[in-house]
């Protein structure tokens, strides 16, 4: 890594980043990802950010919310809550927002824990930007180019034809870590410093869901131990190659994504 304003994530510096599981390691010391999200309208967007965050690192994966038997019935492995976040027990990240409607009381349970917090689509849109700027744990907002717009009351328009500045932009304004995605997707934290940059990743991504296995596999690299930053890259990284793997030049679904996150993982190893 570099001094410069761009900085491309590579191979070997995400390799160095992923997380392994010591000789001594129990479940919980891998870490416990949290997710709130999912509604009754998105159940699936809950089950797919569980199948993200199911093979992000974390040794655990706690759901809270209202789609809690769609988790289950997919994944028995979850441990699944249907209250609110505060009740849910330990984790040492959360990820909030993934079609989770007008569910502004989970997001706003979510941003009042001192864990880390990522916070993606819905959640996005409820969060309050003071609460964000106050929290001391550290907190990953990742905006598609038309959330960011709304993030930054501007034209969608505006964001795609600066992204770079766009990405800036928003971890000053909120003090927070921004994965901006797209076909590019950037990772800027607040205080300068370059913007990494994901050189992987396929436009077969472009699809329905996608977005939610993204936030779980980052979710599960943050409560695995890494920061927001280098969760972000190594989500980003991981997720674009899953991508590429799952489509191969065809069409895929967001759970194939998912679902070919280890063969990205081992690519990278
Ligand atoms: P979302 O919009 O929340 O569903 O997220 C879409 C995911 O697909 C993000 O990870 C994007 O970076 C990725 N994506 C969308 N469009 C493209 C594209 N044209 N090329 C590469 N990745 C894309
Ligand atoms: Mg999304």
């Amino acid at each position: 890594p570099g001094e410069g304003v761009l900085e491309a994530l590579q191979h070997a510096d995400v390799a160095a980043l992923l997380p392994a599981p010591g000789a001594e390691s129990d479940k919980y010391r891998r870490g416990v990802v949290g997710i709130a999200a999912g509604s009754a309208r998105y159940p699936g967007a809950a089950v797919l950010a569980v199948a993200g965050a199911l093979r992000g690192g974390a040794g655990a994966v706690r759901y809270a919310g209202p789609a809690g038997d769609a988790v289950i019935a997919r994944f028995p492995e979850t441990l699944v809550s249907s209250g609110s976040p505060e009740r849910a027990g330990r984790v040492q990240a959360w990820v909030v927002g993934p079609g989770a409607g007008d569910d502004a009381d989970a997001v706003a349970a979510v941003l009042k824990a001192d864990v880390p917090v990522l916070v993606d689509a819905d959640g996005l849109r409820l969060a309050d930007r003071a609460v964000v700027r106050a929290r001391s744990a550290p907190t990953l907002l990742t905006p598609h180019a038309g959330e960011a717009a709304a993030l930054l009351g501007t034209a969608r328009e505006e964001v795609e034809g600066a992204r770079l500045a766009s990405v800036r932009e928003l971890a000053e304004r909120y003090g927070a870590t921004v994965l901006l995605k797209g076909s590019t997707t950037l990772v800027a934290s607040p205080g300068g410093g370059a913007v990494r940059v994901n050189p992987t990743g396929t436009p077969w991504l472009a699809t329905a869901g996608s977005g939610d296995v993204l936030s779980g596999l980052t979710g599960s690299l943050l409560a695995s131990g890494l920061g927001a930053r280098d969760a972000a890259s190594v989500g980003a990284y991981l997720h674009g190659l899953a991508g590429r793997f799952a489509s191969d030049g065809a069409p895929a679904g967001a759970h194939d994504v998912a679902d070919a996150v280890p063969e990205a993982w081992r690519d990278v190893m």
